[in-house]
């Protein structure tokens, strides 16, 4: 299959700084991408082999990037192609507000609590990302466009499970087009243990759900939630739906979790997540990473499930191999067998 999806870090720059972001372990420079790898991207996006679906998200800010506009006018309202956004809509003037109401087909907010909550994991009033909903919605009615291009992203821990079911009514009222739950991607030992998340589900966490989804349906709202315990199955959304990353230092990467390097607690464990990358979309074209021998036959790898698992190994305790991504003990690389997002822990667009 060619490549379908294509999630494209603009900038690993952000105008917020959420106690929960990843790039708070990070050691690499924050950057914009640059211009010359920009346009490489672009027309080999807008061409004829170009993926069904742009999202411009990745670890930053998209809409602090000097392209945005631009990648909006030029991947939004494609007859049979879709764009989607990733945002915390915080600093959103009139001009913006209307290009993401007319160009973008789903735009992803982060709301991850009411007031108090939202503030205190955000550093920023919720009223604001509330106001650019609001003016996106009534940017979109003037146009005649129909209903709400706005879906709502919840990060789940035991610091906002208080307002997660304000949230969803809150989101309700916005009349967004989908919330999406994800757990917490736990970077410190203090992070692991607020999870809720577990080998077992939580009674507590089990009680939430039930009510988030009885209101998402007396609401008319679709609601997508992670799951709560381990379980066999395994999948992996990026592999399934033939998608990649391009990371604003051009480096295409599989997915989300191998973008960048941090460290990770898996079920108490700690674990150095490795950045890997297929090819530098700087220098060779996008195609050809994805047709490359190795990255052709780690997709085929994680797609058929031929990986180990370490969240259900007895030898995990004394293996070095599960300390960090690089290889699995399927002579596998990068490793995929602890990952969280496979397990249905961690969601995204
Ligand atoms: S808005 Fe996103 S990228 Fe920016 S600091 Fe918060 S979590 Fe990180
Ligand atoms: S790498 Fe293999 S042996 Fe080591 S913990 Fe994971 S599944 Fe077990
Ligand atoms: S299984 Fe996890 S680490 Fe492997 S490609 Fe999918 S999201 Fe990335």
């Amino acid at each position: 299959m060619p490549l379908r999806k294509l999630y494209i870090e603009l900038t690993s720059r952000c105008n917020l700084d959420c106690s929960m972001c990843y790039r708070r372990t990070w050691s690499e420079r924050e950057a914009d991408m640059a211009p010359e790898l920009f346009g490489r991207i672009k027309s080999q996006v807008l061409g004829p082999e170009g993926p069904g679906t742009v999202v411009l998200g990745g670890i930053g800010e998209p809409s602090v990037s000097p392209f945005f506009m631009d990648a909006l006018e030029a991947f939004g309202g494609r007859r049979g192609r879709e764009l989607v956004v990733t945002s915390n809509a915080a600093e959103y003037d009139d001009r913006l507000v209307e290009a993401v109401a007319r160009r973008v087909d789903l735009l992803m907010v982060s709301i991850d609590g009411m007031d108090g909550a939202y503030g205190r994991l955000r550093g920023a009033p919720l009223g604001t990302a509330i106001s650019t909903i609001e003016r996106i919605n009534a940017a979109r009615a003037r146009a005649g466009l129909p209903g709400s291009n706005v879906g709502v992203q919840f990060v789940l821990s035991r610091d906002n499970v208080a307002d997660a079911a304000s949230v969803v009514e809150l989101a309700a009222d916005l009349r967004a087009k989908v919330v999406v739950l994800s757990h917490l991607l736990p970077q410190t030992p203090e992070q692991d243990a607020r999870v809720m998340y577990g080998r077992t589900a939580d009674d507590e966490a089990k009680r939430l759900f039930a009510e988030l989804a009885s209101k998402a349906w007396r609401r008319g709202l679709s609601l997508v939630l992670p799951r709560l315990e381990l379980k066999t199955e395994r999948y992996c959304s990026f592999i399934e739906n033939d998608a990649a990353v391009v990371t604003a230092g051009g480096a295409v990467s599989p997915c989300y979790r191998l973008a960048h390097a941090y460290p990770e607690y898996v079920l108490g464990r700690r674990k150095e997540v490795l950045a890997h990358s297929f090819g530098d979309a700087a220098r060779t074209p996008l195609a050809a990473v994805w047709d490359g021998p190795a990255y052709a036959g780690f997709r085929r790898t994680v797609f058929s499930n031929r990986y180990p698992s370490c969240l259900d190994c007895d030898l995990a305790d004394g293996c070095d191999l599960c300390r960090d991504t690089s290889a699995d003990c399927h002579a596998g690389t990068p490793s995929c067998a602890d990952c969280p997002w496979s397990r249905g822990f961690t969601l995204c667009p």
